[in-house]
């Protein structure tokens, strides 16, 4: 034993707790989400110690256990990327690292990982060494959907124990990690409703004059019995290009207004807000199922938005300015999504029939800190004004944002500082419990004053 005791840690005896395979999944659901929409990598480390079960036999249970809650504290403290760090077995533990934009890092980061690990822990002038093997999988190139990410981050931690360096990384093209079958997943979405494989969220729109909740957005989640959680970044354009997308947006329809009939703040009924994509328009049938639907529930369809995304309107503006316009007369508002992201053309923004423009969230996140994006937001949002239309932010997530979206006159926000989107009963309690000052506290204290 040559180390300094400078190098070495000195064991505090503790219990580390344990997440359970539930909770690293639904940890890991919610990167795979945003990352699959930023187009970014989620990878799932997982890190077993070596020879564990010998320590446990030399130095009994306490000290054992000790270790594991050693080996949490700083794998904590030194992966600051991480978004989850847990125990998930008895010596495994499962590390996610989102919103990678390469993945040349990772290699480094386990071996750092090991590193970090084996430096000598010191018990009663003992010293304890640490080896450990590290396995890693990573999305989308091994799996898109959480389970599918584990059993690969599962697969490289078995190789990794035969692994000179004690470490593997699953390769997308190598037979242990075939590449995503497409044709499965399809598939499978063509039987999620049936299967009772889909639910609907909701995300408030929160009014910038009132600064109450005055609508909601319906997010659509599919829990595949095979993959898993898949996110709609993965399955919406997958159902697009397949021509599913309308059953989909038929069931959205159908389980809408029964699921929002009763969403309500301070007595108001709140107006929600289903995305359809260009093609249920160009199909024609939209008509009839909302219509339909809602009358099953006495909805009237005023309190009804319908959010279209810029960029596929643009691939035939007339026929899907013919066909808004028909929805707008059956008394739908119309809302233009992820505007700014479409490149449509300005002489055709007098004649879009919309009632609202949703600002892109790749505008708004950095809104803070991005001159450019301010410029940008501001002319939007005195553009939208000038013909009479409403805006919209989204991907809200902290007050300094809110304060310039106020200050720029915008009408709506929507985003992670007010919530993510929530089944409905959970949707329903944030509603029941939401105050202006939680979200406000300027805002409150000024009138306070
Ligand atoms: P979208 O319509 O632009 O929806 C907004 C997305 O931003 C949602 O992602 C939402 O969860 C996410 N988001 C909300 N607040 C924040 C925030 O503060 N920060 C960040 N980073 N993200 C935030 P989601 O639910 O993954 O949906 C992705 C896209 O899938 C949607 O984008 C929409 O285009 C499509 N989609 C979802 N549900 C449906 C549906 O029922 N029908 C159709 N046709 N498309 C759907
Ligand atoms: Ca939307
Ligand atoms: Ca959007």
């Amino acid at each position: 034993m040559t180390s300094s005791p400078e190098d070495a840690n000195t064991l505090v005896l503790q219990k580390a707790p344990a997440i359970d395979r539930a909770g690293l999944l639904s940890g890991l659901a919610a990167d795979l989400h945003n990352d699959s929409q930023q187009k970014r990598f989620t990878a799932l480390i997982l890190v077993e110690l070596a020879g564990f079960r010998h320590l446990n036999r030399r130095f009994g249970f306490e000290v054992g256990d000790s270790v594991l809650a050693y080996v949490l504290n700083h794998l904590f403290e030194n992966i600051k990327k991480a978004s989850l760090v847990g125990r998930i077995g008895d010596d495994c533990f499962a590390i996610v690292v989102p919103e990678l934009k390469s993945l040349s890092l990772l290699p480094v980061s386990a071996n750092k990982i090991q590193q970090i690990l084996a430096a000598p822990i010191v018990y009663q002038q003992e010293e304890i060494h640490l080896d450990s093997y590290v396995g890693i999988s990573v999305a989308p190139l091994n799996a898109i959907s959480n389970q599918q990410l584990l059993m690969h981050a599962e697969q490289s931690l078995q190789r990794a124990r035969r692994a000179i360096d004690h470490c593997y990384m699953a390769d997308a093209e190598t037979e242990d990690s075939p590449p995503l079958n497409e044709w499965e997943l399809q598939e499978a979405l063509r039987r999620a409703a049936g299967a009772n494989e889909l639910m609907l969220c909701y995300q408030p729109k929160i009014c910038l004059q009132t600064l109450t909740p005055v609508a909601c957005e319906a997010l659509m989640r599919w829990h595949s019995e095979s993959f898993g959680e898949v996110s709609p970044g993965v399955f919406i354009p997958l159902a697009e290009e397949s021509g599913l997308i309308m059953d989909l947006t038929e069931w959205a329809a159908l389980a809408l207004p029964r699921e929002a009939i009763d969403f309500r703040y301070d007595e108001v009924p709140l107006n929600v807000a289903l995305n359809v994509s260009p093609k249920d328009l160009v199909a024609g049938h939209l008509h009839a199922t909302l219509e339909s639907a809602l009358n099953i529930w006495d909805m009237p369809s005023t309190n009804v938005t319908l959010e279209i995304t810029e960029g596929t309107l643009m691939d035939n503006p007339q026929a899907s300015f013919d066909l808004m316009q028909a929805l707008k007369q059956q008394g739908f508002r119309l809302s233009i999504d992820d505007f700014g992201t479409g490149y449509s053309s300005m002489s055709y923004f007098k004649l879009i029939p919309a009632d609202e423009i949703k600002i892109d969230k790749c505008f708004i996140t950095n809104l803070a800190n991005d001159c450019d994006d301010q410029v940008l937001v501001r002319a939007i949002i005195d553009l939208a004004h000038h013909f009479q239309m409403k805006t919209v932010a989204e991907g809200v997530e902290d007050m300094q944002t809110l304060q310039m979206l106020m200050a720029m006159k915008c009408d709506y926000a929507q985003g992670y500082h007010f919530t993510p989107a929530l089944p409905s009963d959970q949707f329903k309690t944030w509603l029941s419990n939401y105050q202006v000052q939680d979200y406000f506290p300027q805002e409150s204290q000024r009138s306070n004053q």
